[in-house]
């Protein structure tokens, strides 16, 4: 039998169209390489962006029971510790903070019927015949389908097959990934974000986890640049001591908190960042792309989940209301590629600003601080296009 929509990849945006296809009583068959589920990742935000599409697939309550509520910001030089911005979020709408790996167990507790996952079914290839599409995946059957959505991923094979000569291009930043068990002396950074910030390095510190119901994690993000190449995967391990070394600073918060990490006997990941040029088109024929397999991005503004959310949610409204499932692919990537790439963009200027140096990290540092004292709502409307984004109506 043909299946309807084949979807590859149950990460983050192969679990959402699939809780919103299944939804709207739409088959599909999801593929995923892995041999069974299995939720990773550390310390991810939510923004209320992408609560939004949650909210509207009744899966909100369920966020909010493994997130942590962050209340707003908080920009601190890297080099003396000094504030240097802080505001609060103004959205009617939670701004959370959780696990990925919470998250991604969620999404797919949410799907009806796990009978359409099927794990070790690792796409290889794929074929557009005529009216059909022909799938080749690892030590299986071929298989056939009506549409194929890419949402494998940021080494996403269809994305290579389609652009053969995108390559990503290293950024010249190496990012590590660490969390700790939440303790009350990291009490003064709870309900918000903080970030440091300068001499080429870059920490993001966050909470995660809900206090009533589970365990609550502070969650690090360290970016330093670093010319040397790293590999592009989430589970390479870190030297926790010469990463403690490298990023020692004037915050004693800070360097006690690196202390806390060396001792920790949670692993510290590191990668490498890449940047993605935008591609001109998603969808051909019967096949698209979606999610990091569309868009990859650095991780500075934080979207790179959102996105792949809100595409999925954008591409089940346009597989259900339309009859013609290449018009339905054409329209689903007209909705989301100027978006997508406005968030790439401004995801690859954060680089720039939070690494800044010189009379650059000068004319930021001012400039924030006056902002800050004066009009810290502009803050606020700097990303509201973002945050105030409706899936429902692009
Ligand atoms: C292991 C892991 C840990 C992460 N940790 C964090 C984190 O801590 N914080 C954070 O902000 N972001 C993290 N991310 C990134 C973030 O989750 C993604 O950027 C975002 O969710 C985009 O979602 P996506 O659905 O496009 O891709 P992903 O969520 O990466 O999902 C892609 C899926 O496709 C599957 N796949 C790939 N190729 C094939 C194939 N050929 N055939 C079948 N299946 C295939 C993969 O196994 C994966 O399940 C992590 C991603 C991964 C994969």
């Amino acid at each position: 039998m043909q299946n309807e929509i084949v979807i590859v990849g149950a990460g983050i945006g192969g679990l959402t169209l699939a809780i919103a296809l299944e939804q709207k009583g739409i088959n599909f068959r999801l593929c995923e390489q892995a041999n069974s589920f299995e939720a990773l990742g550390y310390g991810i935000q939510v923004s209320p962006n992408v609560v939004r599409v949650l909210r509207k697939l009744g899966v909100e309550k369920q966020l909010d029971r493994v997130s942590h509520i962050c209340c707003g910001f908080e920009l601190r030089s890297f080099n003396t510790d000094k504030i240097l911005a802080k505001w609060q979020i103004d959205n009617e709408i939670p701004y959370y903070q959780c696990r990925r790996a919470d998250l991604h167990q969620l999404l797919f507790d949410a799907i009806q019927n796990k009978g359409r996952i099927h794990f070790s079914q690792r796409l290889e290839s794929y074929e557009q015949k005529e009216n059909c599409l022909h799938l080749y995946l690892q030590n299986q059957e071929p298989i056939t389908a009506k549409v194929l959505v890419a949402a494998d991923g940021v080494h996403s094979v269809i994305r290579r097959s389609l652009f053969p000569q995108y390559q990503a291009r290293y950024a010249g930043y190496a990012a590590y990934r660490v969390i700790l068990p939440f303790q009350d002396r990291y009490r003064s950074l709870w309900g918000k974000a903080t970030v440091w910030m300068g001499r080429n390095h870059h920490v993001v510190i966050y909470p995660n986890g809900n206090e009533q119901n589970s365990t609550s994690w502070l969650n690090l993000v360290l970016v330093v640049k670093d010319k040397n190449w790293h590999n592009q995967g989430w589970t390479i391990p870190a030297d926790k001591t010469a990463l403690a070394k490298d990023f020692a600073s004037q915050s004693d918060e800070l360097n006690l908190i690196l202390e806390d990490m060396i001792v920790s006997p949670e692993a510290c990941f590191k990668w490498g960042l890449f940047i993605h040029q935008p591609l001109p088109y998603w969808s051909q024929g019967k096949v698209t792309l979606l999610g990091d397999a569309a868009h990859p991005m650095l991780p500075f503004q934080a979207q790179g989940a959102a996105m792949a959310i809100e595409d999925a949610y954008v591409l089940a409204k346009y597989l259900a209301s339309e009859n013609d499932v290449e018009k339905a692919l054409i329209k689903y990537q007209q909705a989301r590629i100027e978006r997508t790439t406005a968030v790439q963009r401004v995801s690859r200027n954060n680089a720039d600003i939070f690494h800044a140096t010189g009379i650059k990290a000068l004319i930021r540092d001012l400039g924030l601080g006056l902002v800050s004292a004066t009009i810290p709502n502009l803050l606020n409307q700097k990303t509201a296009w973002i945050y105030n984004y409706n899936a429902e109506t692009p």
